[in-house]
């Protein structure tokens, strides 16, 4: 057994004899006495073999790079002169006294301080020594402490942590399933869980009164940057809690997470309603921490003869707004047309700008390439209705509504981190009243969070205006990132027999997919409702990291594979005949 670890070794320990196990970071002969630097979960301590310990100092002169080791010495401190006061057990070192070479260890593919040169692909071949690395295993050992707390957490509110099946029936969350073909039912599939959600909405049926786990979930998403196909949620559920009342207690459960593992206080969360984030930040999961929100100009642009603002001022879907950038006149042309192929990945077509060099010089103190389209008076109106000053830059987007708000939404936070405009460290909010549905590109319904979210109003006014209906649905975001989500929840049957029918869901489709809720409903289900959120993203902001697969211990590739297992594979034929699989053969290449 180990006496200590490592990196937990300090000047507490001269004099003591202590057993330690680890890899061979470092090996450096010095003329007749060999330093071993042994690395642990917890970090490094310098071990020194002399020649007095023969047999011992044989051994040392042998290990490589990554051997692993049981070392036994005493602790002293080291000479005044060689003090390391960047390491945590600079002050000391282990005089070793008994070295065992437990494995021998291959050169491997890469140092683990030069992991930046091999790239990620390589670094996820070997995952087993990425993860050796001291950053690495810190991100992990907070992720474990995260859980941890909102573990003890929940656990002491009195909820229950209960497992739901992993095979199971379709959930729809907007993503694809991932299948998996049943042997014993012959042309059956089971689907993995796009979420727990209607098991735990069964789990209140059977009145577990609170919920959670902390979930795997699988969504076969289109490649996009940062996810993963398999992800964790913590996943709760509550009975007899209003929408209020599930926020207040979620919302103590991430403020304590903060406290606990940075010792941060977020404070009490604002509410922001879906439709006023929209409209002041173009997003649902605004960024407040940067100082600037959207302006509308529709009004001013309805009156331009310039077709690329009228017309969408005119149309009611859509939206002419104003993005002012305080001080960012200094934006160069090259900057701005970066900027323009920015926005055109969210489908607009241009950037206007105009630049204040000089307010007190009039229209000719501004520069722009559009002012020649706009009549002096519309200008001073929108530049005061902008209070904009010397050295501003305003940018604007005329489009279909959905257009303008993703572009300049995400161009406001795109701005505002190049020019460092954030102020403040962490910004919390709960984005509430969303739309129940959303028009698909296909001009029809779909819902907005998922089907079984309560609306705001009753059955018959769903029926009647399901396009104005609100949802009792909320999002907690942090920092500009959708940290979680949930709903009250339809607990009656009529209304979600009502909700079906707006989405298209007929009712033999209905009993066919979700019939076993529709049952349950039947049978005294009590008020529910819960949420829940994304770990990996969680642990990404608290440990600052850019990437998803830098918090998860074996994460997937972009393209949704593991490089070190080389998974997804092949199945062999007798797998596939067990299965009554046949595939397709794929088509002969031109
Ligand atoms: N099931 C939802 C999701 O995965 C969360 C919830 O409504 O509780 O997004």
């Amino acid at each position: 057994m180990r006496s200590h670890y490592c990196g937990n070794i300090t000047s507490a320990q001269i004099d003591e004899e202590v057993t330690l196990y680890g890899w061979v970071d470092r090996r450096r002969d010095h003329g007749g006495v060999i330093f071993l630097d042994l690395r642990d979960r917890e970090g490094i301590v310098q071990v020194v073999f002399d020649p007095d310990t023969k047999e011992h100092f044989d051994r040392a002169d042998k290990v490589r790079s990554e051997y692993v080791l049981q070392v036994k010495g005493r602790v002293r401190a080291r000479d005044e002169s060689t003090v390391n006061p960047n390491m945590k057990t600079g002050a000391i070192e282990v005089l070793g006294k008994q070295l065992e070479i437990l494995n021998t260890a291959a050169t491997p593919p890469f140092q683990l301080d030069e992991h930046i040169a091999v790239g990620e692909d390589v670094r996820l071949k070997y995952r087993y020594i990425d993860l050796r690395r001291p950053e690495m295993l810190e991100r992990l050992k907070l992720r474990s402490r995260i859980t941890s707390s909102i573990r003890n957490y929940l656990d002491g509110n009195g909820f229950l942590d209960i497992e739901t099946p992993i095979l199971t029936k379709a959930t729809p969350e907007g993503a694809r399933d991932y299948l998996v073909p049943s042997r014993t039912h012959e042309g059956k599939f089971f689907a993995l869980p796009q979420s727990p959600q209607l098991f735990k909405q069964l789990l209140m049926v059977s009145g577990m009164d609170r919920y959670y786990q902390i979930a795997k979930c699988f969504r076969d998403e289109d490649l996009r940057a940062d996810r993963q196909p398999e992800f964790t949620q913590i996943d709760i559920e509550t009975s007899f809690m209003d929408d209020e009342q599930i926020m207040a207690i979620t919302e103590g459960m991430i403020r304590g997470l903060f406290k606990d593992v940075l010792d941060v206080d977020l404070g009490e969360f604002p509410r922001m309603p879906y439709a006023e984030a929209m409209d002041r930040f173009g997003s649902d999961k605004p960024d407040l921490r940067i100082p600037m929100e959207l302006v509308d100009v529709n009004d001013l642009m309805q009156q331009v003869d310039f077709k690329v603002f009228n017309g969408p001022a005119n149309d009611p879907k859509g939206r002419v707004a104003a993005l002012k950038v305080p001080g960012g006149a200094t934006i160069s042309r090259k900057k701005i047309d970066e900027y323009t192929k920015y926005v055109s990945i969210y489908g607009a077509r241009g950037l206007a700008w105009i630049k204040i060099n000089d307010m007190a010089a009039g229209i000719e103190g501004l520069q722009s390439p559009i002012l020649k389209f706009m009549p002096d008076d519309i200008v001073n109106q929108m530049m005061s209705r902008l209070d904009v000053a010397d050295g501003d830059i305003v940018f604007f987007g005329a489009d279909k509504a959905t257009i303008v708000n993703e572009a300049l939404g995400a161009l406001r936070v795109k701005v505002g981190e190049d020019l460092e405009m954030l102020d403040k460290p962490w910004a919390p909010l709960w984005v509430v009243d969303f739309p129940m549905f959303e028009e698909n590109s296909e001009g029809n319904l779909t819902s907005l969070h998922h089907p079984f979210t309560a609306p705001a109003c009753s059955p018959e006014e769903l029926a009647a205006n399901p396009e104005k209906a609100l949802s009792i649905a909320y999002d907690m975001v942090l920092n500009g990132t959708e940290l979680g989500g949930g709903s009250v929840r339809i607990h009656q049957p009529d209304m979600q027999q009502a909700v079906f029918k707006v989405l298209g869901i007929g009712d033999e489709e209905a009993q066919e997919k979700f019939g076993f809720l529709l049952d349950a409903l039947k049978y005294g289900a009590p008020p529910h409702g819960g949420l829940a959120f994304g770990l990996d993203r969680l642990v990404m902001l608290i440990t600052g990291t850019k990437s998803i697969r830098d918090v998860i211990a074996f994460p997937k590739t972009q393209s949704a594979a593991c490089v070190m297992t080389d998974a997804p594979g092949t199945a062999d034929n007798k797998q596939l005949r067990e299965l009554n699989i046949k595939l397709r053969e794929k088509p002969k290449a031109e």
